[in-house]
């Protein structure tokens, strides 16, 4: 009786962290300045099971949907000793695969996990000197820089091997990606997320005013149309920012979102010719830079290419002309856009066994 009784107990506190891990998803999944579409997952571990963010759904919609796969931790915890994929048994199932980021969550210890792209983590996360910058920053707190490697299985043995000897830490730098704060309920990892970002906050550079009368011009033709977002025009008018973005790729969404190269066109461009190189081709960008002019987005341009747009001009408005960056190497980039659009690389090859032996490894990439 006493056991039924603590077991009911434990359960009604278990639904209630429950809710708050969907409550605290759905506000942080709505903040663009931490998670851009469909980035970023959390995690709660509850007697023994792990609930996880599933791939592809949007944190901002976590009150509305379903979206938290459950696992055996013990199982998940094994399959990482083990090497093994943990998507492989999911890979029948085209309901929901969890997080991409699974491994990572469960060689956490902490029972609260929250990975977000924050802007102002991945502005400092690009930065050569990041790990000297944020010793003061974050003075005080037990975190850890883990330097670039690929989401998955090798991120989640960087993360276990930065964490054994310091199992206190509750806050780790991702290199070239973003932001983990973890905490033993959802009150005290949210607490530590906003000191996190206060910590780190810059103040975006200031940006020339677009320029109207070209944009216009752009405007007349179809399939182009004016951002909804004044920010956005930096990337075209602001110097700096088309200085650093035409070094390469900065961070994976970045590469999987919005292409490995910048769409930036001289300002003396020709309209005609223009139009013969960007419109109507099917490999034309979601968005275009016109050089001291502004930016101008492609009519289809999806929600989540918008919101990496976003997220990528905020990033290059807190980064200075003369910090050294480092940029994703190319075989760094080959590597995230061979998976598929939930970044197992294993499904996709199981998928195409199942399908047909002639698809290519790289069809149906960037599908997010
Ligand atoms: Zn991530």
């Amino acid at each position: 009786m006493k056991n039924s009784a603590q077991a009911r107990l434990l359960a009604t506190r278990d639904e209630r962290e429950f809710m708050s891990l969907r409550d605290l998803s759905a506000r942080v999944g709505a903040d663009p300045f931490l998670v851009q579409a469909s980035n970023g997952n959390t995690s709660i571990k509850l007697s023994g099971i792990l609930w996880i963010k599933a791939s592809g759904k949007w944190l901002a919609h976590a009150m509305q949907e379903e979206m938290l796969v459950p696992l055996e931790l013990a199982e998940v915890q094994e399959s990482v000793q083990k090497g093994t994929n943990i998507a492989s048994q999911y890979a029948q199932n085209n309901d929901l695969y969890p997080s991409i980021e699974t491994a990572m969550h469960a060689v956490l210890r902490h029972r609260v996990v929250l990975h977000v792209h924050s802007i102002n983590a991945i502005a400092w996360a690009i930065r050569l000197d990041g790990p000297d910058q944020l010793k003061e920053r974050l003075a005080g707190l037990h975190w850890r820089w883990i330097p670039y490697v690929a989401s998955g299985m090798p991120l989640a043995r960087e993360v276990e091997k930065a964490v054994a000897p310091a199992p206190e830490t509750d806050v780790l730098i991702l290199g070239n990606h973003g932001l983990v704060v973890c905490g033993p309920d959802c009150y005290t990892a949210e607490t530590l997320l906003w000191d996190v970002e206060r910590r780190l906050a810059i103040i975006p550079r200031r940006f020339p005013e677009p320029n109207a009368t070209v944009l216009a011009m752009i405007a007349r033709f179809t399939r182009w149309q004016f951002p909804d977002v004044d920010s956005l025009h930096a990337l075209g008018t602001d110097a700096v920012s088309r200085k650093i973005l035409k070094g390469g790729v900065l961070y994976p969404c970045q590469a999987i979102f919005l292409g490995t190269t910048m769409p930036l066109l001289p300002p003396a461009l020709v309209l005609s010719k223009f139009m013969k190189r960007l419109n109507g081709s099917d490999r034309t960008p979601p968005f275009v830079a016109v050089e001291r002019s502004g930016v101008m987005l492609r009519e289809k341009m999806t929600r989540a290419e918008r919101a990496n747009l976003f997220g990528l001009v905020q990033v290059t408005q807190r980064t200075e002309e003369s910090v050294a960056l480092r940029y994703l190497k190319e075989a760094e980039i080959t590597d995230l856009l061979g998976k598929d659009e939930h970044g197992y690389k294993e499904v996709v090859v199981m998928k195409q066994k199942a399908d047909s032996p002639r698809r290519g490894i790289t069809e149906g990439v960037v599908a997010r």
